[in-house]
């Protein structure tokens, strides 16, 4: 009899750790692999930041805190919302965890029964699926094609909504996509969710501050009739290059928010107190990191994206937001690489790409759509120049 738990054994392995463990396999046998997998900012955390960190140790900041966050903290959010978002919140509608995905989970585990469903547009961040698994209901995703610029449409929305449905999962700019939902996309959206009060929404907002050329963000809490269906996930990861530092939070329902903390204080107790004084110094200090941040990554996205439409056989949309991008390679699927192996689909592209010309990528059927890529540009300029010749020579080579 196995000693593991009946709901983890419903969840896989990520699908993108075979990807990482071969890179690393390769790095170690002493070739030189570009890795374009990584899912966090290659940006250090801006200075003010860490000086506000150290100050909090020196204060003697080194305890435990409230479950679910520092008054400062909690406070500082809710300016932030109100700054950017023009949201209204009060502290009892925030909460704090370990990242933002610590953040989901409580919620998922707070929420969900056995024969609840989540509706989970693909491609998608590849938690969401197994956190519903995990918490014993079923993630229903929804495949949204490039031709809808890999985003969920409100016809395909209303059709998948049941009685089971708990959660939709919205989450723009994307991960694995950069796609954004406009205002109007949002709208869309909205109208049809009105109209299904037992739906809730979840929106996964955490890369906000990493959009292109004056796109202007829009969030689904903005929608006043929905606002107290909506649980707006954010954190300092992505916008304040803070990954290492785990700080996620999220604003909504008090019923909800409470139930997070409830979790929270049977589990991690609290998120760092060291790392809480920094975030408040990332939401409520100077800002000026972020557009000159995203100045640089729009130079790499163009850059990547006329790279990969030169390459026959490789087509790539044009995202406004994060730091990926999600190239078709169905062109090139069906044919032999250099060492005659027939690539039989995205898996096998990605793989005989590592292979032969030493760059990591993840294939697209590990975020739900097949026949696709998902590149990070989250790495230098000249990782990139070299990275996307060798993808050239790739794919000139598939015969
Ligand atoms: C990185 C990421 C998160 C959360 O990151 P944390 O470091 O846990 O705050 C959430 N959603 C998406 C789509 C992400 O890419």
């Amino acid at each position: 009899m196995s000693i593991i738990s009946d709901s983890l054994k419903r969840i896989k392995p990520s699908p993108t750790i075979s990807v990482t463990q071969k890179a690393r396999e390769l790095r170690d046998a002493g070739k030189d692999v570009i890795g374009l997998g990584a899912g966090e900012p290659d940006f250090d955390t801006p200075d003010n930041i860490k000086e506000a960190a150290i100050k909090a140790i020196k204060e003697g900041h080194t305890k435990y805190t409230a479950v679910d966050g520092t008054a400062d903290l909690k406070q500082a959010i809710v300016e932030k919302f109100k700054k950017e978002n023009n949201l209204s919140y009060t502290t009892d509608q925030i909460t704090v965890g370990a990242g933002g995905k610590h953040v989901i989970y409580n919620l998922m585990m707070a929420t969900l029964n056995k024969g609840d469903e989540v509706i989970i547009p693909a491609p998608y961040w590849v938690s969401y699926p197994d956190i519903v698994l995990l918490a014993g209901a079923n993630p229903i995703v929804i495949e949204c094609p490039e031709e809808q610029g890999f985003k969920l449409s409100a016809k395909d929305l209303e059709a998948s909504i049941t009685n089971n449905t708990k959660w939709v999962i919205l989450n723009s700019p994307s991960n694995p996509t950069g796609a954004c939902y406009t205002e109007q996309e949002i709208k869309n959206l909205a109208h049809v969710l009105k109209r299904k009060p037992h739906v809730n929404i979840l929106s996964d907002d955490i890369y906000e501050h990493i959009t292109y050329e004056g796109f202007k963000f829009y969030t689904i809490a903005q929608i006043p009739e929905l606002k107290n269906k909506v649980i707006t996930m954010n954190g300092v990861s992505k916008s304040y290059a803070m990954t290492g530092w785990r700080i996620g939070y999220a604003a909504g329902d008090k019923e909800v928010i409470k139930a997070i903390a409830k979790i929270q204080s049977q589990s991690t107790t609290n998120p760092s107190s060291v790392s809480q004084a920094a975030a408040v110094e990332a939401l409520k200090g100077t800002q000026e990191f972020i557009p000159i941040r995203s100045l640089a990554f729009q130079e790499r996205r163009d850059f990547v994206v006329n790279s990969l439409n030169s390459i026959s056989g490789i087509s790539c949309i044009k995202p406004d937001g994060a730091f990926y991008v999600f190239p078709s390679c169905k062109d090139l699927i069906g044919k032999k690489d250099k060492k005659g192996k027939k690539l039989e689909n995205d898996s096998d592209f990605v793989q005989s790409l590592l292979e032969n010309n030493n760059v990591a990528v993840v294939q697209g059927s590990a975020f739900g759509l097949d026949g696709y890529f998902r590149i990070s540009y989250a790495t230098s300029m000249k990782n990139l120049e070299k990275a996307m010749s060798r993808i050239k020579e790739f794919c000139e080579s598939l015969t």
